[in-house]
């Protein structure tokens, strides 16, 4: 039987199946503090982004269309995408999900979130690093017992092959890039406007991780 409704919430559209409802409606409530957060730190000159879809799947197969997928390119920890032509945010249900407990789903659904923001209102920006660092970042992803200053990936090694171990530390980069250059500078950065390598300074991997450790 399929229980899967829609609901409008504060301009967001939420479907899911009832015993998701609870869920739904707490990643919500943090979307819209997300939302409100991102619209005081970086300036935007859109309009406000409306109308999104938060869409959580009970099935693999429903998160493979609802994401817009291949079957071929599914793996088990994809579990949250976000799709700006849509404005849909996807989410596997956490009923299904084994490897993450509801508190972290909820950082992913706003990790989701976070790409939709700067997406939307920045333009899609082509350095996986820095897409995937803000995203971490402000989802409060990064954990301090997963650092190590020594084995830290150069920002050359996040660009030549970021899935090994390349999130947790592009948050750490992209929090102290963002604390070098200022808000503004950033967002163009993220426009595609300005070029990201002028502002890497020397020694910029172990003072990002330093600065970030001393913030804790
Ligand atoms: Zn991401």
């Amino acid at each position: 039987m399929k229980t899967t409704g829609t609901f409008s919430k504060n301009n967001i559209i939420i479907t899911c199946s009832k015993k998701d409802l609870e869920f739904a409606q707490k990643i919500t409530e943090q979307i819209i503090e997300m939302h409100q957060k991102l619209k005081r730190e970086f300036p935007i000159t859109k309009p406000i982004l409306t109308n999104i879809t938060l869409a959580i799947s009970e099935s693999v197969d429903d998160y493979i269309v609802s994401a817009e997928k291949k079957k071929e390119d599914y793996q088990d920890w994809m579990v949250g995408h976000s799709i700006l032509k849509k404005k849909r945010l996807c989410l596997l249900s956490p009923n299904i999900v084994k490897d993450y407990g509801i508190e972290e789903m909820i950082q992913i659904a706003l990790h989701e979130f976070v790409h939709l923001f700067f997406d939307y209102y920045f333009g899609e920006h082509n350095t996986l690093w820095i897409v995937e660092g803000v995203a971490i970042w402000y989802a409060d992803q990064t954990n301090r017992d997963d650092i190590d200053i020594q084995s830290a990936p150069t920002i050359k090694k996040l660009e030549e092959n970021f899935y090994d171990g390349g999130y947790i530390y592009s948050g750490i980069y992209v929090n102290y890039l963002i604390h070098l250059i200022g808000s503004e500078t950033f967002t163009k950065i993220y426009a595609n406007e300005l070029n990201w390598q002028e502002y890497i300074t020397e020694n910029f991997e172990k003072d990002a991780i330093i600065f970030y450790l001393n913030q804790q």
